[in-house]
């Protein structure tokens, strides 16, 4: 069986207006010479390059999907999110919420993102697919029911389980978030409910600034299925890896779910200009084959991941290329031409350290 790849052109057509990084240009900030925003197709469509150069992509099964109907939205974000969303699309786009433009035509293009995540989750779920990945932007894990964040215009991944549960009469979810921010809105769509387990690993106090501690695991009958794994800045390999052994693994052995989903957010490599984490191309290789071996023992290798942040155009390729090689079981000759010089830059044993002491410390307050 083949792994899936959803991937729409029309989603890199997403505008995120002028910025600097993610700031509005203005008072002190000059405007940007070229570029834009952080969030911005290129990232994205290099990773796409990558795989049809190395010839992977020939090996997955690419499709793109229809968009997400009004419908599955409405399961998730209120109608006046949706209406006045469609309202500032039609005319020259705007803002909802916070650092989350969008230019005209912009509801359709969230709504193509959402699409890609419901085909890739639909694909695998009916076993067309062993499993899948979904390229879109803009992205989802920011955003709250009522107001977008952080470039996120729709929570795709939320859209997408409820659609699932609808269509197939979907169990149990457990979503795994390693985008190196965290993803306080899954959290908080999914803040009472028992049956979508919610684990966020997340440089700590990275953004949104005050989301994200240990503290937060959820209310009335979701006490206990949200899970905040704080790294501390400066953690590379090492503490990713120590994180998925001590906490996420097993949180997902005692959850049993019947699907995984990762927000495969590739922001925690050590280019990103928005965080300051030290994963490379060979941790997000080696975290894909933990999750599906998780996949495997758990849920019949049910796994799909949803493509968040990343902003390093020359790393984001690399990390995704190494998740695609691990997720279908191929190889390339990809040689990923950073991965010595950031295995360099890892941080001491003392550091590993006290980070692994720290997780074992949060293991035991989640009951591992
Ligand atoms: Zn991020």
């Amino acid at each position: 069986m083949a792994t899936g790849f959803c991937f729409d052109e029309r989603t890199l057509w997403h505008s995120t207006g002028e910025a600097a990084l993610f700031l509005r240009p203005g008072g002190w900030i000059q405007p940007p010479a070229g570029g834009g925003a952080a969030e911005h197709p290129e990232t994205k469509r290099r990773f796409k390059n990558l795989l049809d150069v190395s010839g992977l992509s020939r090996k997955l099964s690419l499709e793109t999907a229809e968009p997400a109907s009004d419908e599955a939205i409405r399961r998730i974000h209120p109608d006046s999110y949706i209406s006045e969303f469609k309202h500032l699309s039609a005319a020259d786009g705007g803002i909802l919420g916070e650092e989350s433009p969008f230019g005209h035509g912009g509801f359709d293009i969230a709504a193509l993102s959402a699409g890609l995540a419901i085909h890739a989750m639909d694909r695998v779920l009916t076993g067309a697919w062993s499993n899948a990945y979904s390229l879109s932007r803009p992205p989802g894990h920011h955003c709250m029911p009522d107001h977008s964040m952080g470039f996120c215009l729709l929570a795709n991944i939320p859209i997408a389980i409820e659609e699932m549960k609808i269509r197939h009469g979907l169990g149990k979810v457990a979503v795994l978030d390693w985008d190196v921010h965290h993803g306080n809105g899954t959290q908080a769509i999914y803040w009472n409910r028992p049956d979508v387990l919610t684990i966020s690993l997340h440089q700590n106090s990275c953004y949104p600034l005050h989301t994200g501690t240990v503290a937060e695991r959820g209310e009335g009958p979701g006490k206990g299925t949200n899970i905040n794994i704080p790294l501390m800045p400066g953690g590379g390999h090492a503490s990713y890896l120590a994180a998925l052994d001590r906490i996420v693994l097993p949180a997902l052995a005692r959850f049993r779910p019947d699907l995984i989903v990762i927000a495969s957010g590739l922001d925690a490599n050590g280019l990103d200009p928005l965080a300051r984490m030290l994963a490379h191309s060979g941790t997000f290789r080696a975290m894909t084959k933990r999750m599906m071996e998780a996949a495997d023992t758990l849920c019949g290798g049910r796994l799909v991941l949803v493509h968040e942040g990343g902003y390093s155009e020359v790393m984001v390729p690399f990390c995704g290329h190494a998740i695609m090689e691990a997720l279908s079981d191929q190889t390339t000759a990809v040689v990923d031409p950073l991965l010595d010089f950031l295995i360099a830059q890892q941080p001491p044993p003392e550091f590993n350290t006290l980070e692994a002491q720290r997780l074992d410390e949060m293991a035991r307050s989640f009951g591992f």
